[in-house]
């Protein structure tokens, strides 16, 4: 007979498949769209089985009541957010997003230890001693809420750097190593505790501990690998999910956490391959990055253009790289460069796009603004595949870029981006550098390309500076 439960069981296995498939559309453009879809409605289905379910083992109308009430105002308030979010939001929207996840999940370990550990006569708490398994909730409980609560925090931080309402320079704490090595010590010493002895005081302890650790872990990581921070923090909501997952004896909630968390993890890892970067310090919380020595060198004087020269150079050149960067989405620029484009390309001109692996503020950021200003794309080309012809181009148009072309990430030994592969504009003929002023990028650093002799600088609004050159282009 189909019961509630098997039925509930058969829906939880479409649902981790449509999961599945939703991560394989993701992972290419052209099928992004429909991997979407199937997400959305694994999750619907996954909704409307945990609901039956909670009704099967005895939800009142009062519950159920709330339950729809959180929903709603959930889904109001998500569909508000994800309507109004600019482009160069979504990374601080999503790394909010996580610490959400954080934040139940540590819920979600207070509840179980309040239901089974606090209350030894609770018929949970009973079959638990019966069967032996008292220890195994402990530990749930306990590592529940250290990864949530580490999660919590961590993405706090990242959304507070990430929206610029903190800086983004690295905190760098005496000894900030061993204190964090310390505080994965004392997580085993507690859990070790509390699964032997089961209190109050060590959950507290550990709640506060993990909530202290999130914070430095992503305090203590600069800028230039944000990037990295944001897919890890991504991948630890994973392993919180998973880890309710387990406490709430929920089988979807285990294998969709866990997908979260791999996937999560692989992608930092590539992210940290793009940048050059350890994913085992980037996740120790830059384990082994030591602090800028925060001198200034003296880069000299840059020189200016306009945008009426700059038109008669690019109707001069044979040969085009546009590097576009975070500047580019905040000015919304890529209309006017897609026209650029296309009015070079009907001259004769070649017109290629170099795209760094981090340019903007979020993986893919470049591609999908060129996707939508209908660039087309066998002329947009990885940092792999362009840096080694930029040395025979004649002209580099470099808008709202600045840490991925950065040459002291080639050259200066002690820059806080030392190491980070960026793209070699400056071996090009000519470079004409789009932003509103001499300010740094994300990560902080000075850029020695804006100095350089065949570099000159197009002050202002990119979108503005680039209708200008269209209106002059001869
Ligand atoms: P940067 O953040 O280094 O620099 C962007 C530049 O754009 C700024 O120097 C700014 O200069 C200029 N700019 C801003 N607004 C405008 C405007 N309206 N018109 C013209 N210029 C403008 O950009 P990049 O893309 O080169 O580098 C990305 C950085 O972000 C890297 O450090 C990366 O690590 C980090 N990051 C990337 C993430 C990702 O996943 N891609 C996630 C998180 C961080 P000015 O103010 O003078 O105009």
């Amino acid at each position: 007979m189909i019961t509630i439960e098997t039925a509930s069981t058969a829906a939880y296995v479409v649902a981790g498949l449509l999961f599945i498939l939703a991560l394989a559309g993701l992972s290419r453009h052209e099928t992004a769209r429909t991997g979407n879809t199937f997400g959305m409605i694994g999750m619907a289905i996954a909704l409307v089985a945990t609901i039956a379910l909670a009704f099967d083992h005895g939800l009142g109308s009062g519950a159920f009541a709330l339950l729809v009430a959180a929903m709603v105002v959930g889904a109001l308030v998500g569909l508000q957010r994800a309507r109004t979010v600019e482009m160069t939001g979504m990374p601080e929207l999503i790394a909010l997003l996580h610490s959400f996840v954080g934040l139940a999940a540590v819920l979600v370990g207070w509840n179980g230890y309040l239901h089974v550990e606090a209350h030894p006569l609770h018929p949970a708490a009973i079959l638990l001693r019966r069967t032996d398994m008292l220890g195994i909730h402990s530990a749930e409980v306990f590592i529940g809420v250290f990864i949530g609560a580490v999660t919590f925090t961590g993405s706090i931080v990242a959304f507070l750097k990430l929206s610029a309402r903190i800086s983004s320079a690295p905190l760098v704490l005496p000894g900030k190593n061993y204190l964090n090595l310390g505080a994965l010590a004392a997580f085993v010493v507690l859990t070790v505790w509390f699964v032997i002895s089961p209190a109050l005081w060590l959950l507290i302890a550990v709640t506060i501990l993990a909530l202290l650790l999130g914070w430095h872990l992503v305090a203590s990581i600069g800028g230039g690998d944000m990037p990295v921070v944001v897919s890890m923090l991504n991948s630890y909501s994973g392993w919180a999910a998973a880890a309710s997952g387990f406490l709430l004896d929920n089988d979807l909630l285990i294998v969709t956490g866990a997908l979260v968390g791999a996937s999560g993890a692989y992608l930092s890892y590539i992210m940290c391959k793009a940048m050059n970067r350890s994913f085992i310090s980037v996740i120790a919380g830059g384990f082994g990055i030591e602090a800028p020595s925060g001198e200034e060198a003296d880069h000299g004087e840059h020189r200016e253009i306009g945008a009426e020269e700059a038109a008669e150079v690019l109707a001069g050149a044979s040969s085009v790289v546009i590097t576009p960067g975070y500047g580019m989405a905040v000015a919304q620029a890529q209309y006017p460069v897609a026209e650029l484009t296309a009015q070079l390309r009907s001259r004769g001109v070649e017109v290629r796009f170099g795209i760094h692996p981090v340019a903007g503020r979020l993986p893919g950021h470049m591609n999908v603004l060129l996707a939508e200003a209908k660039v087309p794309y066998d002329i947009v080309l990885e940092l792999d595949e362009i840096n080694d012809d930029l040395a025979e181009t004649d002209v580099v148009l470099v808008i709202g870029a600045n840490d991925t072309v950065n040459p002291a990430a080639a050259e200066d030994p002690g820059s806080p981006i030392a190491g980070m592969p960026v793209l070699r504009v400056w071996e090009a003929g000519e470079v004409i550098v789009f932003k509103r002023s001499m300010a740094t990028g994300y990560a902080g650093v000075q850029n020695p390309l804006f100095f350089r002799d065949n570099s000159r600088m197009l002050f202002g609004d990119a979108k503005e500076r680039v209708e200008d050159i269209l209106r002059h282009l001869p």
